[in-house]
């Protein structure tokens, strides 16, 4: 399938991203052409499911499309950190993937590829997903079950064949590989999900394993954010298998320059991770002040406690 370029937006940015820095975002996916349905995309529902690789766009008219827009943001004086290929659909649909990788490449700013990881079974695939810089897998659940109600693959999509496959693809990428793992309320966040998802993320071993939540109205109303007792679980399971472990909710991290260090300083940290009241203590007693900011910050909703295993956590309230 072809379509004309003019016809939606395949360029954008440069848009901030918490992971990414200030990026140029590239659609090479018609909407919504995927080979799953996730129940928390913000797509909305499915149009066309798919796991036959095509053509879609020309990628030198993509490509002349990227370049005459990085030649405006560097004529601005802005900087650009990425370019990143975040389609409406899945990125390695487009068989011409790999071209459009090795065109961005020429204009000396790191690629980013962020994918579903359905089609990481072909070596093609594979292959044209060496040539990024970066590389984002979505590693939503690893038991057969979880995984079709989370994400609700293609028929042609198998498990296990993603998993070998993810693997293989971990030890002979050279760039920097992350995960992505969207947690949803009564489907993929029990403590026995977890488990098996942080220990086949272990195997994978990112650079940052990252935990997120639906931040946008999702394709199915029911696709819920678990609570933030479940959330911080999630992040203490994954934490005692892989090394580094962040959230992923949006927050960019400087809303709040007007309204002091402290405040600042534990929201941009709680929305990363979130943080034991031993922790709390040490960074107070570092900056010469004492808890009330932190109760100020929990009375009025901003800040979160949990218990986990014995101990207090506090966590940045992820519905502000
Ligand atoms: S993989 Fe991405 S685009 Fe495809 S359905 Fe899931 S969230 Fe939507």
């Amino acid at each position: 399938m072809t379509s004309n370029l003019s016809d939606r937006i395949k360029v954008f940015g440069p848009v901030p991203s918490r992971r990414l820095g200030r990026s140029i975002g590239i659609n090479n996916i018609p909407p919504k052409i995927c080979s799953y349905a996730c129940v928390y995309c913000q797509l909305g529902r499915a149009i066309k499911m798919s796991t036959n690789r095509q053509i879609f766009y020309d990628p030198d008219d993509l490509f002349a499309e990227v370049k005459m827009r990085v030649e405006n943001v560097r004529n601005n004086g802005e900087k650009i950190d990425y370019l990143t290929i975040v389609p409406d659909g899945e990125p390695t649909l487009d068989i011409n993937l790999g071209r459009l990788i090795a065109l961005l490449k020429s204009l000396n700013i790191p690629v980013a590829v962020i994918t579903n990881t359905s089609l990481i079974d072909s070596p093609d695939v594979r292959s044209e997903l060496y040539g990024a810089d970066w590389v984002s897998l979505k590693i939503d659940a690893v038991s057969d079950s979880s995984w079709k109600k989370i994400d609700r693959p293609h028929q042609n999509v198998r498990l296990d064949k993603i998993h070998r496959a993810a693997t293989i693809f971990a030890k002979q990428f050279a760039g920097q590989l992350v995960t992505e793992t969207m947690l949803i309320k009564g489907v993929n966040d029990s403590a026995e999900d977890l488990l098996k998802t942080a220990k086949f993320i272990d195997q994978i071993n990112p650079t940052i394993a990252y935990l997120a939540i639906p931040t946008r109205p999702p394709a199915e109303k029911w696709a819920l954010a678990p609570n933030e007792a479940k959330i911080n679980q999630a992040y203490q399971i994954f934490s005692q298998h892989v090394d580094k472990v962040e959230y992923l909710i949006g927050y960019e991290g400087n809303e709040f320059s007007s309204r002091g260090n402290v405040v600042e300083d534990i929201l941009s940290i709680t929305a990363v991770h979130p943080m034991r009241e031993d922790a709390i203590l040490e960074y107070l007693s570092n900056v010469d002040t004492d808890f009330s900011a932190i109760d100020e910050m929990v009375r009025s909703g901003w800040l979160m406690v949990t218990e986990y295993c014995g101990k207090r956590f506090y966590l940045r309230n992820l519905k502000k």
